[in-house]
């Protein structure tokens, strides 16, 4: 059995495609086989794991999505062996649209999902900045939820939402789908007031907030434009070593 990861957050830059890539080539180094889904029609996770968009183009995630393909077949290999991708572009924008009169519109990627079953270990879901048609079908699809937070002033505002989403998902859709963790992001040391966040947001949801923090490090924005994550990039960076170590939480099963 696969678990399936959603990576949500309405909030735009906060840290969800720099997660997904490298939470998932951290646990592809743990020897676990990956599929990243790159539930965005920006296509950073695509672009990031060095697969061209334009490439993407002829069939992607978007053409599973509408049928008229496998999602099997649109899956990309990346540098790491253990990890592979279900590239995304602009085709993505249109979907909700084409969408609107469907029935099971949200269901549609938990559907296509199946008969994946029992090919990876983990299957991590990439979602846009919105809580719309895309991550509510994620949030569907999805075991499990993991909410990076940047450690800025407005770190927890739309947090409700987001967590009233899920609320409704879990109420009508997915019974199963846990909050697997709340991620902190882009910590700056030397920053007071990224230390009152952290504090902050522990206080708040205490248990819920992974152990792990993900520090504010230079090579984890320079390597999506190497197309490699981080772990391939500069392996020994602080950002590496943290994606790592979220890796080492994660498998531990003390949150997810
Ligand atoms: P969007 O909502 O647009 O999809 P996102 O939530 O996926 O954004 P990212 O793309 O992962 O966010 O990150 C936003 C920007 O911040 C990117 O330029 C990324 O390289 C940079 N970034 C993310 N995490 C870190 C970090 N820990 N240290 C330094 N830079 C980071
Ligand atoms: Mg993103």
């Amino acid at each position: 059995m696969n678990k399936i990861i959603c990576i949500a957050n309405q909030k735009g830059g906060v840290g969800k495609t720099t997660t997904a890539i490298n939470l998932s080539a951290s646990l592809a180094v743990a020897n676990k086989k990956i599929l990243l889904i790159d539930a965005d029609s920006q296509g950073n996770s695509t672009s990031g794991l060095g697969i061209d968009r334009d490439i993407a183009e002829k069939a992607n995630f978007y053409h599973a999505m509408i049928g008229q393909v496998p999602l099997d077949a649109v899956i990309a290999k990346t540098a790491l062996r253990n990890l592979e991708v279900a590239p995304s572009n602009q085709d993505l924008i249109g979907l909700e649209v084409e969408f609107v009169q469907l029935e099971d519109r949200e269901i549609r990627l938990r559907e296509i999902l199946k008969p994946l079953n029992g090919i990876y270990d983990f299957i991590i879901i990439d979602c846009p900045p919105s809580l719309g048609f895309m991550t509510v079908n994620a949030l569907v699809a999805a075991d499990s939820l993991i909410v990076p937070l940047q450690c800025e002033y407005y770190a927890m505002e739309g947090l409700g939402y987001l967590l009233n989403t899920v609320k409704l998902v879990k109420a009508n859709l997915n019974p199963n789908l846990a909050l697997g963790g709340i991620l902190l992001t882009m910590f700056d040391q030397r920053n007071t007031l990224a230390h009152r966040v952290t504090e902050d947001v522990r206080q708040h949801l205490g248990d819920k907030v992974f152990k792990t923090v993900i520090p504010r490090n230079v090579r984890l924005s320079e390597s999506p434009s190497h197309g490699l994550p981080v772990i391939m990039y500069d392996s020994k960076s602080r950002g590496a070593q943290a994606y790592m170590e979220l890796a080492r939480e994660i498998l531990r099963g003390e949150m997810l």
